[in-house]
Order: structure tokens, then sequence, then C-alpha cells
């Protein structure tokens, strides 16, 4: 084999473990970078080492944050009494982007999943319970979604929940069955938090 041509394949390789990177492009972004001059390729190699070293979870709500607590958590604004429960932070972009809620988040960084030996003990459950102990919670608002893995999920906690005297919401169906939060349009997502139904 060509000396060549097994660095470029490598990158290829690697770079096609991103998402929507087929393995086309991921060969056409290896030929770029092969053709990049090296300080270009240093810049986004050290953005990407030092930018993903930078990453935290917010201690609190398990959003992303650059330090103890995320933006939204150290905004004392936000603290109006609601919890909006999503599954990791993308859906928490995908919600801030609306423009329409004010309140707190959680995330439970993943949905209940007997197929795949996921129990309520390797998601953020217990973390959620333990705010409603600290935290003044009006309403949770469970917005997993709605896939027969978020649904599950959604069920679980208002049974959870229930008993302590929380209001429990599930947004509406204006998303699509088996959709995902993160590609919904925004006037859709705005439109299924407005519908939400007590559980
Ligand atoms: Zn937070």
């Amino acid at each position: 084999m060509d000396g060549q041509i097994e660095p470029i394949a490598l990158m290829a390789v690697e770079l096609g473990k991103l998402p929507g990177i087929g393995q086309k492009t991921a060969q056409r972004l290896a030929y770029h970078v092969a053709s990049m001059p090296l300080d270009s390729v240093r810049s986004l190699a050290v953005a990407l080492w030092e930018g993903r070293k930078a990453i935290r979870f917010c201690e609190t709500c398990g959003n992303y944050a650059s330090g103890e607590r995320c933006s939204i958590c150290a905004s004392p604004a936000r603290h109006n009494g609601q919890i909006c429960v999503v599954r990791d932070p993308r859906d928490v972009a995908a919600i801030e982007r609306m423009h329409e809620y004010g309140g707190l988040y959680h995330v439970l960084h993943g949905t209940l999943s007997p197929m795949s030996g996921v129990g309520p003990e390797d998601i953020r459950i217990k973390e959620l319970l333990a705010r409603l102990q600290t935290e003044e919670v009006k309403e949770v608002i469970l917005a997993t979604n709605p896939d027969v893995e978020g649904e599950a999920t959604a069920s679980y906690l208002a049974r959870m929940l229930k008993p302590l005297g929380v209001r429990c919401t599930r947004i509406a169906h204006g998303v699509p069955v088996g959709g995902d939060l993160e590609y919904t349009d925004e006037v859709t997502l705005m439109k299924a938090m407005e519908g939400r139904r007590e559980l």
C-alpha cells in the first residue's frame, strides 16, 4: 500500500464517526484537511480538544456549563417554580431557541430503556427528586421525546412525582410521534409546550 494513502484513510475513518458524515463526505474532508496549511489544522484540532476539555455539566440541572452551574440555573429570573425535564442538553438548546419558556431544566442524560438495560438509576432521576426537596417547584414539565422510550420515561416520572404533590405536565403531541425535539421547528415546539396536559 502507498504510504501516503494511509494517513488520509485514518483521518477519513475518524471524521466518518461524526453524525451526518457519510463515507464519501469523510473522505472529501480528509483530502481537504490534507491540503490545509499545518497551522490551520492545528487551530482546528486545538479548538476541538480544548473546547471538549472545557465542557462541564451543571451540578444542578445537568446542562452544559463552563463552571459549577449553567447560565440558566445561575439566572435568578429563571427560578419561577417550573422545571422542564429533557433527555439531553441538545433539547435544552432546542427549547431555548423558541424564547418562550422561562423556567429551569433538568437533563436526564438518557431515557428509560429496558431493551438496552437503562433503568431509573442510570439516568438523573434521583437528582431530580433531590431538587424537589430543596427547590420550590410548582410544576414539572415532562418534555422527553414522543417516542416509546420518551413516553415510558414520562409516565414513570409522573408516577414518581404525583404522590409528592407536584403538578406534572406532558408536552402536547404537536411534536411528531417518533420525532426528535432537536429537529422540531420552534413553532411546533411552542405549540407543544402551550398544549401540555396534566399527567
Ligand atoms: Zn443548570
